[in-house]
Order: C-alpha cells, then sequence, then structure tokens
C-alpha cells in the first residue's frame, strides 16, 4: 500500500535544481482553500515515498497558513516539516547549525491563529508544539544536529533589538522564525502531525557577529542529501507521538 505523501514547506532560498537529487518531478499540483489557492507543489518520489515540496518563504506575506494546512489534507498529507531559517537567540548555537525542534512560543500578531473559530477555546489537549517523532527520525538522519531547541515565532519584519533578543532568551527561546507557526498550531487541528527544523542563518543582535563562511549552503545540502533517509524512515502515521492522526477524520 502506497504511503500517504510528505509535505515539505521549505522556507530557505535554494539554488535551482537543488533538490533534483531528491528524485524526479512526477507531477504538480495546486488546490483551491477557503484562504486561496496553494502551489504549484512539485510531487517527487524520494526512496518508497512521496514528498510534496511548497516553496515558502517570505512571511508576513507568505501563503495563508490556513490555506497550506487545509491543502495539505487535500492532498491526503498526514505529515508536515516545515524547514524554516531563522537567528541563534542561545549563544551555543552557531550560523549554519541544523536545528530540530521541540516546542514554540508563539509571538506572531499578524497571523490567522485558529482554523475553527467556532470551537471553544481549549479544544485540543496540551499537545508537543512539533512533533517528537519525526524530529528522533531527523535526528537519527542528521546526526551532528542540535537536537531539541524552542522555537520563537515572530512576524515582524524587523529584527529583534538587543534588549529583545536578552528577553526572548530569558524566555526559554533557542531560536526565532517566522515560517512555521501557526502552521504546526493549524496542523493539530486537522489532526496532522508537523515536525519543525531549522537552519541558523543569523546570530542573535546582542551577540558578536561572526563572519559568513559558507556555513548556511553547507547546512542546506547536508539536509538535501539527509531527505530520502528522512523519508523512508518516517512510519505510518496513524496514531503519532504528537497526538496527530487520532482527531478530524485522520
Ligand atoms: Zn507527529
Amino acid at each position: 500500500m502506497n504511503q500517504p505523501p510528505v509535505l515539505l514547506l521549505v522556507a530557505i532560498p535554494l539554488p535551482p535544481g537543488a533538490l533534483d537529487q531528491l528524485g524526479p518531478v512526477v507531477e504538480t499540483r495546486k488546490a483551491d482553500t477557503p484562504w486561496g489557492s496553494v502551489g504549484p507543489v512539485a510531487r517527487r518520489r524520494v526512496g518508497s515515498g512521496d514528498l510534496l515540496v511548497l516553496p515558502y518563504s517570505g512571511s508576513p506575506s507568505r501563503t495563508d497558513p490556513r490555506a497550506t494546512i487545509w491543502a495539505a489534507r487535500a492532498w491526503e498529507v498526514q505529515r508536515i516539516l516545515g524547514w524554516d531559517t531563522g537567528i541563534a537567540l542561545s549563544p551555543l548555537l552557531r550560523r549554519g547549525e541544523i536545528v530540530l525542534l521541540d516546542d514554540y512560543i508563539d509571538q506572531t500578531r499578524r497571523q490567522p491563529n485558529v482554523l475553527f473559530e467556532d470551537r471553544a477555546p481549549g479544544w485540543l489537549p496540551p499537545m508537543p508544539g512539533f512533533c517528537p517523532e519525526v524530529r528522533g527520525v531527523l535526528a537519527a538522519a542528521l546526526t551532528d544536529a542540535r537536537d531539541g531547541a524552542v522555537y520563537l515565532a515572530l512576524d515582524s519584519s524587523r529584527r529583534e533589538t538587543a534588549s529583545e533578543a536578552r528577553l526572548f532568551r530569558a524566555w526559554g527561546a533557542d531560536v526565532s522564525g517566522q515560517n512555521l507557526v501557526p502552521e504546526a498550531a493549524l496542523a493539530k487541528e486537522l489532526g496532522l502531525c508537523f515536525g519543525g527544523l531549522l537552519t541558523v542563518t543569523e546570530v542573535a543582535a546582542d551577540l558578536p557577529q561572526p563572519p559568513a563562511r559558507g556555513e548556511v549552503r553547507e547546512a542546506t545540502r547536508h539536509i538535501i542529501e539527509a531527505i530520502p533517509r528522512v523519508i523512508t524512515a518516517l512510519p505510518s502515521v496513524r496514531r503519532c507521538l504528537c497526538g496527530a492522526g487520532q482527531r478530524e477524520g485522520n
């Protein structure tokens, strides 16, 4: 039986053809949703699974997060993997470091953060911000990644000030980014699994700023090489550790 496709949201600019090593594009798809159309996404055959790739950058003008998650379900996706770039708030993280996310703090102000506005607050039980099962698969495929980090979700095009960086760190945030939340929360409403990883492209405003030495490019190549192992290792989602697959008709 075919596995459902995995949706990869790629919020990092990639050079042309960077994904071709994953396998041929066998189809492109679009979806119409109540919040606008999504796509085209390229479906690639990767190892024994199917991968849908949606370029996903430019927050806050990106695809409406509700449309993204709605489209994922229309495409029978059960697992979404969000790959963001972001800023290291932890002084232990370097530029080019790959970070596997376990939880988030939502400080977005301009993003819709629910799909079902008529549901009572708290209709979903507490769940991990990002799927621990996906994180485990990523950790096995990316052994030099930082396994476990708190993601601060922002949607301002302005960089943080040094004082804000200290505040965010005091909250317990390790990195900040703009493209994984509210998507991770909306996915839970539909019973979809959402895993998150991030490539550090900058360090916080209050830390020393070392010159770039191609670390981000190297990390990007490393992640693309690991994707087939991740897709192959992701088991069926029926009842995932993040609680996905147990609601909304999944
Ligand atoms: Zn999960």
